[in-house]
């Protein structure tokens, strides 16, 4: 009979509980994604100087183990207008989502902060090839990691795109050797010397050579 009652009670308290699961795919019945959930990697952008934070180096892509990733670099404009630290800037960029295991190696070994492993889940697609994400299709997917987040880099110091101010140009400042005084009257014997053989005034030459060393 205690028995009966327990679990009577148990199953009285269940039946008044919310339910734990959630209606996919209606979005208000979603259940949320945890902040270190490991999504589809996305990239990340630079709101300092607008531009990407990768630099297109290929490291991740030489490192993914599915070989999903291809990019392509170019001269960075900014640079050259003095508006960002970064020489070389990401043109082009690729990665088939559909062949991606989110091993997260990408992130791991990207020096850049450039790439995360965003909460983007819900790519599926009829094609075979249909997830193909382009470098604004990653960035838009990593703007919106980086607004659910609060995301920051983890090395702001190296790698904000921001340039650094450049110190004041200093005036060159000539500091003449000093000289012993056995070596100017070394140089006073020369010129003397010389001033001889030309038949000239040994001490006329020796004040106009130089005026200022007495
Ligand atoms: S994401 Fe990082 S490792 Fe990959 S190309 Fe860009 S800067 Fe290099
Ligand atoms: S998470 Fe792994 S498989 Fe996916 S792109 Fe990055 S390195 Fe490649």
């Amino acid at each position: 009979m205690i028995g009966f009652l327990e679990g009577l009670k148990i199953t009285l308290k269940t039946a008044g509980r919310k339910p734990v699961t959630a209606e996919y795919p209606e979005a208000d019945k979603r259940m949320e994604v945890q902040q270190r959930y490991m999504g589809f990697p996305a990239l990340t952008w630079d709101y300092d100087v607008s531009e990407p934070y990768c630099t297109g180096c290929m490291v991740c892509i030489r490192n993914c183990p599915t070989q999903c990733m291809s990019a392509q670099m170019k001269d960075n404009p900014l640079h050259a207008e003095d508006k960002s630290r970064r020489r070389k800037i990401i043109d082009e960029f690729e990665i088939n989502l559909g062949r991606c295991i989110l091993c997260g190696i990408c992130v791991d070994v990207c020096n850049f902060d450039a790439i995360e492993m965003s909460h983007e889940h819900e790519l599926s697609k009829y094609e075979r090839d249909g997830n193909r994400v382009d470098l604004p299709a990653l960035l838009d997917m990593g703007k919106a990691y980086q607004a659910s987040t609060a995301w920051k880099p983890r090395q702001p110091e190296k790698n904000s795109g921001v340039p650094k101010p450049k110190p004041a140009k200093k005036a060159p400042s000539i500091e003449l050797a000093p000289v012993s005084a056995a070596a100017l009257e070394h140089r006073r014997a020369a010129i003397r010397a010389r001033a001889k053989e030309r038949g000239g005034s040994a001490d006329a030459e020796t004040q106009t050579t130089h005026p200022t060393d007495d």
